[in-house]
């Protein structure tokens, strides 16, 4: 059976991240590389969406920047400006296509369905493929969104809609987020933070029409993709190994109380690429420690008080944007992250703490 130096299992956002970033500063000009990937062609599938807070590989794959955007509760909006830190949205398609192209020119990268068909045991792993036991207790992100496009001009494409709470929410936490990507086409996507072990609750389809028809007040469109998908508000097990080490939603880069995690992927990938001669003794990139402390608080406040979340989210907005945009991103300060911390509710947010 075939050997390899490197093995990436999972050819997803963080394993071609990986690979490409390997490949465009030539570390991988000596040296083999195997991708474990099981889907057999790859097309769009997901929206990656975030404030630019650091550059990246992929502006090449954006669907549009925002400098404006929305946050509502019911009976109440706020217009926010973000000109220091656009929103991006990057088409998963576009990205996909452009790191097959340039990891095809290299002959020494090979995909392959299966671990299986490979022998690992002299490799060095990085793998994307979380190790969840699934049970009730856990929280879910679960995304559900379509892009619909409309006849005449009914968008306007200078402000997306980063939370709409103005929905039903099923004691968890449900919101809506609108992308209009020109003044005819915009992904609107539903998003629940919940244990949703009830199937009954996945009626994702209707939850869209309805947002749609009521909330945007619109009847006429198509639907011209659909995406859909749930990451973990919890770590999975990422335990530090000599030959291996953890990549994406696996390696504990998704942010606990936002689900953001295609700049961390980005990040971690650098971090590999900056330390590849002596990756078997480099120590485990992280989001900082603060954040995971923070966010575990504030996913207790959520467990406990779902109905209050709309209001925290729409309180912490009231600080400046930048604050919000770099504490979000993982880029705040002490006082960035004092200010945020005073506009929560303190007495449940010491409860939780103290938890
Ligand atoms: C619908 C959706 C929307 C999202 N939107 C955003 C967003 O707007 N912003 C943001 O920052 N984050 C977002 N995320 C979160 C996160 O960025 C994505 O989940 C991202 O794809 C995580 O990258 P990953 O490589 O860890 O996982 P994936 O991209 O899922 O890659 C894992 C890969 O492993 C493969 N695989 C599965 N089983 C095996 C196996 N046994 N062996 C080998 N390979 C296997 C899969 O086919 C897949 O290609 C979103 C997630 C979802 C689901």
């Amino acid at each position: 059976m075939k050997e390899f130096d490197y093995i990436i299992i999972g050819g997803g956002c963080a394993g071609l991240s990986l690979a490409y970033e390997l490949e465009i500063h030539k570390k991988l000009k000596n040296k083999s590389l195997a991708i474990i990937e099981p889907r057999e062609e790859y097309k769009r599938d997901k929206t990656w969406s975030f404030w630019k807070v650091t550059p990246h590989n992929f502006d090449d794959c954006v669907k549009k920047n925002w400098t404006n955007f929305s946050i509502n509760i019911t009976g109440n909006t706020n217009h926010l400006e973000c000109n220091s830190y656009p929103y991006q949205s990057i088409d998963s398609g576009l990205f996909y296509e452009k790191i097959n192209n340039k990891l095809r020119e290299n002959g020494n990268i090979s995909f392959f369905n299966d671990l299986k068909e490979i022998n690992s045991e002299n490799s060095f792993l990085f793998n994307s493929v979380p190790n969840i036991i699934k049970n009730h207790l856990n929280l879910w992100q679960h995304f559900c969104g379509v892009e619909i496009e409309t006849e005449s001009d009914f968008f306007d494409d200078s402000i997306y809609n980063l939370m709409d709470f103005d929905c039903e929410q099923r004691e968890s936490v449900h919101f809506f987020y609108t992308l209009p990507y020109s003044k005819n086409k915009a992904l609107v996507e539903t998003t629940w933070l919940s244990k949703m072990v009830d199937n009954s609750q996945k009626d994702y389809d209707k939850q869209i029409k309805n947002y749609i028809e009521k909330n945007l007040n619109l009847k006429n469109y198509k639907i011209t993709y659909k995406e859909e998908g749930a990451i973990p508000l919890f770590y999975p097990l990422n335990k530090k190994e000599r030959n291996k080490i953890n990549i994406g939603t696996a390696g504990g880069m998704t942010r606990l109380s936002t689900g953001y995690t295609f700049l961390n992927i980005q990040e971690h990938s650098k971090y590999i690429r900056e330390n590849f001669e002596n990756i078997t003794n480099i120590n485990k990139f992280e989001i900082a420690k603060k954040y995971q402390f923070l966010d575990e608080i504030f996913l207790r406040v959520l467990e406990k008080h779902p109905e209050k979340m709309s209001e925290i989210f729409f309180k912490m907005f009231e600080a400046s944007p930048n604050t919000v945009i770099k504490f979000l991103s993982n880029k705040s300060n002490f006082f960035d992250d004092l200010s945020i911390i005073l506009k929560m509710p303190k007495l449940i947010f010491i409860k939780a703490l103290f938890k």
